[in-house]
């Protein structure tokens, strides 16, 4: 894998404080986060720098991760349609290896998989040991689109968020660090992503008449939303709810966001068999 260069660039500002949804909620309201905001990094160049350095990082410590072999790295990402999703993993991800990543998005679960519990499906995609693993969608479904559609009985769904918490706790006690990030657009800039999904012949594809309907009822999204963040922002898989509708930003803060957390996660290259220096290859 990649390159073994260690960075010499010093620590950047944690900026995980910004947008982190406090342990279960205490205090925390959706309506008070503003996805338009940019005072994390208020200057576009700038944040696009530190973006290119952060990435560069995450690169090195992706090699080491994998050389390690023993922890793995999920990061979880939630969305309304065109919120961002497959951007950011496309830009804050896309430059590593692809032999140590593994990206898995769920869709409306098949007959096989409803016939299982909802985590069923989930539990089998959780990265192995040295693996990072990108949930595009998630879980997360299962109390958000679930919720709004009442496609389970309430009192099922009430119980969910206890069960993802302590499914949580379970993945994080063997041996993986999750982070979730909501990419929280505002209803005026999703308006403008679908139009320009109908506007632009290369973006028509993505277009999909349903996400119409959804678009009517986002209030009930945003609910669903903020009871998902504040249930399930624990100690050990927090919530992050990343201002959404300026593309650089929001990368820019996972960028930043991703970095600190692997650099607080003890990676370090395997020990090298003892004597190895002495050995000369012929
Ligand atoms: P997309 O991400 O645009 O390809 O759409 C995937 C669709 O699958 C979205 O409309 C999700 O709400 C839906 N979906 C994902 N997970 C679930 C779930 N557990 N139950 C119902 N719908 C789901
Ligand atoms: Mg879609």
């Amino acid at each position: 894998m990649g390159k073994k260069t260690k960075s010499s660039a010093k620590r950047p500002k944690d900026m995980r404080n910004h947008c982190r949804v406090p342990d279960y909620g205490k205090g925390f309201k959706l309506k008070d986060a503003d996805p338009g905001e940019k005072t994390a990094f208020p200057d576009r160049a700038n944040a696009e720098a530190e973006m290119a350095a952060d990435i560069a990082r995450i690169e090195e410590l992706h090699d080491v991760h994998w050389a390690q072999g023993r922890h793995a790295f999920l990061a979880v990402f939630q969305a309304m349609d065109a919120g961002g999703k497959d951007g950011t993993i496309g830009k804050v991800f896309g430059s590593l290896d692809p032999l140590g990543v593994i990206t898995t998005s769920f869709k409306k679960p098949s007959e096989r998989e409803l016939a299982q519990d909802y985590l069923w499906r989930i539990h089998q995609e959780v990265p192995p040991r040295g693996m990072i693993g990108l949930f595009n969608r998630s879980h997360y479904e299962d109390v958000l689109v679930v919720r709004v559609h009442a496609l389970a009985p309430p009192d099922k769904i009430e119980q969910r968020y206890e069960q993802i918490n302590a499914f949580e706790k379970h993945m994080t006690e063997n041996g993986v660090t999750i982070l979730k990030f909501f990419l929280h657009i505002s209803k005026d800039e999703q308006k403008e992503r679908l139009q320009e999904r109908i506007n632009d012949p290369t973006k028509r594809w993505k277009f999909n008449p349903a996400d119409l309907n959804e678009r009517k009822l986002w209030k009930q999204y945003m609910t669903a939303y903020e009871l998902a963040v504040t249930r399930c922002s624990t100690p050990w898989a927090p919530w992050y709810v990343i201002p959404a509708d300026r593309n650089w930003y929001r990368n820019a803060l996972v960028a930043r966001i991703v970095r600190t957390t692997l650099e607080e996660m003890d990676l370090r290259y395997p020990p090298a068999p003892k004597g190895i220096e002495k050995i000369v290859v012929e």
